[in-house]
């Protein structure tokens, strides 16, 4: 079903939400020979904790996105202000577009709808509206969802599971959050992919399918 799909574009709220929602299925895809994209629009810079240089999460996208072996010339990073997204969510919308015209995404992975963080919900929502003519899938952040419909997955193996771990482990700075811990990233590739009788897996919403 991914043959047609080449070219797959990430877009993450904060920088390492691409990571927790999708990073085994970036690493699969990136094996099997994809073009994938990563955007990124704020690196918090209002929330990096004490001791760590104001841009430390663009140094950590950097490493973590090419531990997963996407192309340091498709990963975009915007310095929009965390908490704030909703406040410029036309500006957002705007990027998006001109991303849409000069990235050509055949598969768009966006944070869920159903994701309660402002910022998580209002690049979901822009995501739907700028790619609404392409396949779009919309990735779990437990900790940020009530509800999350587990009706499409995307099959791991041992490697891209490491490459996630990895890929999260690049965070230093973020390494205080309850749920960046390998037990926890394991669990829920464990839980996803018993769904589908897999040994792992990554859970995602449909959002938009197309089949060209
Ligand atoms: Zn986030």
């Amino acid at each position: 079903m991914t043959n047609n799909i080449n070219r797959i574009l990430v877009l993450a709220p904060h920088t390492d939400d691409g990571e927790f929602g999708c990073g085994g299925s970036i690493a699969k895809f990136i094996e099997q020979g994809k073009n994938v994209f990563y955007v990124a629009f704020s690196t918090a810079e209002d929330s990096v904790p004490e001791g760590y240089p104001k841009n430390i999460l663009e140094l950590e996208v950097r490493e973590a996105t090419k531990i997963l072996g996407i192309n340091p010339n498709n990963l975009i990073i915007y310095k929009f202000q965390v908490r704030r997204l909703n406040y410029v969510r036309q500006e957002i919308l705007e990027e998006l577009v001109k991303i849409r015209n000069e990235v050509k995404p055949d598969l768009v992975f966006i944070p869920s709808p159903n994701d309660l963080h402002q910022d998580h919900y209002t690049v979901a929502i822009e995501g739907m509206r700028a790619f609404k003519q392409i396949s779009i899938l919309a990735y779990e952040l437990p900790w940020n969802n009530i509800t999350f419909h587990t009706q499409s997955f995307i099959k791991l193996e041992e490697c891209h599971l490491l490459k996630k771990i990895e890929a999260l482990t690049a965070y230093k700075s973020q390494q205080g959050r309850f749920y960046a811990n390998e037990e926890f990233i394991r669990s829920l590739a464990i839980t996803r992919g018993t769904q589908i009788s897999a040994r792992y897996a990554e859970a995602f919403e449909v959002i938009r399918w197309v089949i060209r």
